[in-house]
């Protein structure tokens, strides 16, 4: 492996949070969510880092190596690899919640359509699915789950801003889809992050079952 580490960083721990991230990944491109190389990955390993995916790999493909240490400002720490382009999203989520572990985005084809056709609203508004319950502090289905879409853009400071605008304004927010890309979401432990994705990409699919058959 060529990732050296800080001191303050047990080996195995690093290796255990990489393992964690390529597992994720190699399980969520089985079910299609990767294509052609996207998508990327990343778990906390202190307050100061995260390990993420390394940019460009074979999501289907990934294992320890693939996974790379960064600063909580998406700096590389300890490697000459490049972390992904939008590893600033990431870290962002471990510098605004220090309970937040981990944090998945996948450009599955139900998110980038969906993503598309809620962009005018700048949100999906989910109410009424029993599944907006697998989000945590979600207890009925009669909650009101909004999910905001943000354009997209390769300019990575840009997409902080809505989501820092968004949370500055005092909104609650779990998960946020970028216009015709995919979608980013996060929990305490990969569990969890894992729940939150799965459900999402199940609620989406049948927001826009339910256009479909009423067009
Ligand atoms: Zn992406």
């Amino acid at each position: 492996m060529s990732q050296a580490l800080p001191e303050t960083i047990p080996t195995a721990l690093f290796a255990e949070r990489a393992d964690a991230v390529a597992a994720a990944a190699r399980e969520l491109s089985a079910l299609g969510w990767t294509p052609a190389t996207s998508s990327n990955f990343s778990m906390r390993v202190d307050a100061d880092h995260a390990a993420i995916t390394i940019s460009g790999r074979d999501k289907g493909r990934l294992g320890r190596d693939d996974i790379m240490l960064v600063d909580m400002q998406g700096k590389a720490v300890g490697t000459d690899a490049r972390p992904s382009a939008e590893t600033e999203l990431h870290t962002q989520v471990y510098r605004r919640w220090p309970q937040m572990n981990a944090v998945l985005h996948t450009h599955s084809r139900t998110q980038s359509v969906a993503s598309r056709l809620f962009a005018k609203a700048g949100m999906v508004r989910l109410q009424g699915w029993e599944l907006q319950k697998a989000i945590t502090g979600y207890t009925t289905h009669e909650s009101v789950l909004e999910i905001p879409v943000f354009p997209n853009t390769q300019h990575m400071p840009e997409l902080v801003a809505r989501v820092d605008a968004w949370l500055d304004a005092g909104k609650p927010l779990h998960a946020y889809l970028i216009d015709g890309h995919g979608i980013y979401t996060w929990g305490r432990d990969m569990a969890e992050t894992r729940r939150h994705l799965e459900a999402l990409e199940f609620l989406l699919g049948c927001e826009l079952d339910l256009r479909r058959l009423s067009a």
